[in-house]
């Protein structure tokens, strides 16, 4: 069978590593940036070394076009598409009382409605294979709230709505949908909280540190897998045992 993936935001940190577990497993991956296009090319680079095709897209995801157009690009470049991970996000250190109603919508935008496009846009594809694979990449936030960053918990916990209803929706086309929710990953994303607050990382996760980009990827590979054809609708949490405190 064709394996073929459009991972969003692959370039680098969480995406860069599911793209390179994903080739491990056979997939040809497309994967996208917005504007680190060197690090796009390393990562996919790192895919062709195993063997595997990639394909590099650009495209803002903040723009509802560009997402549908960066479905469209990366199903033609590798002939067609059996899995899309909704990875591409970004956050903002912000209190609540201070979050303006463009970054609300920013967040939205990039957080929520492009991931739902994606999996609009692709579902075609993944029709026509006979099988589909959906992951969208969450976060502790969604389950926890954030008081720094209201706009990026909601849209994390919108996106378990969009698994749900998804996952209900395309079961009888053999088509799965899950989320994950990393907690603290070491990525640029959040490479200065962690650099600042090393021992308040380790004394609030079990297991005392976080998380490696390469320890979510796999997470992420797996609900692509074959192995997880009977899991659909369902959230993984991958944060070191964070609840347990
Ligand atoms: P990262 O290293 O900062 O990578 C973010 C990726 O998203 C990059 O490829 C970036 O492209 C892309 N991106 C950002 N904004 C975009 C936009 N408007 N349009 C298109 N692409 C865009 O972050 P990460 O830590 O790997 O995060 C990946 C996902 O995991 C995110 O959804 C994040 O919310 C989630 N997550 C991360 C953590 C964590 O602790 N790291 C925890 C929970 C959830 P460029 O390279 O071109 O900038």
């Amino acid at each position: 069978m064709n394996l073929r993936a459009l991972v969003t935001g692959g370039s680098r940190g969480i995406g860069a590593a599911a793209a390179i577990r994903l080739a491990r497993q056979g997939y040809a991956v497309a994967l996208s940036y917005r504007s680190n296009r060197q690090q796009a090319e390393e990562t996919a680079a790192e895919v062709e070394r195993i063997g595997c095709r990639a394909v590099v897209l650009q495209g803002d995801l903040a723009d509802a076009q560009q997402a549908r157009d960066m479905v469209r690009e990366a199903a033609e470049a590798l002939g067609g598409l059996n899995a899309l991970v909704n990875n591409a996000g970004y956050v903002q250190r912000v209190s609540w009382e201070e979050v303006s109603l463009d970054d609300w919508n920013r967040m939205m935008q990039v957080g929520l409605t492009a991931p739902f496009v994606c999996a609009q846009a692709t579902v075609p594809y993944m029709k026509e294979a006979g099988f589909g694979r959906i992951v969208n990449v969450s976060s502790l936030r969604a389950l926890t709230g954030s008081a720094h960053g209201v706009h990026y918990a909601a849209s994390k916990a919108g996106l378990l709505g969009v698994t749900r209803s998804l996952a209900a929706a395309l079961a009888p086309h053999r088509i799965t949908v899950n989320a994950v929710c990393p907690g603290y990953t070491a990525t640029d994303i959040n490479r200065e909280v962690l650099e600042r607050n090393p021992e308040k990382i380790s004394a609030q996760v079990p297991l005392g540190r976080a998380a490696e980009a390469n320890e979510i990827g796999a997470v992420i590979a797996f609900l692509c897998s074959e192995g997880a054809a009977y899991i659909t609708g369902e959230t993984i949490s991958a944060n070191g045992g964070i609840h347990m405190r």
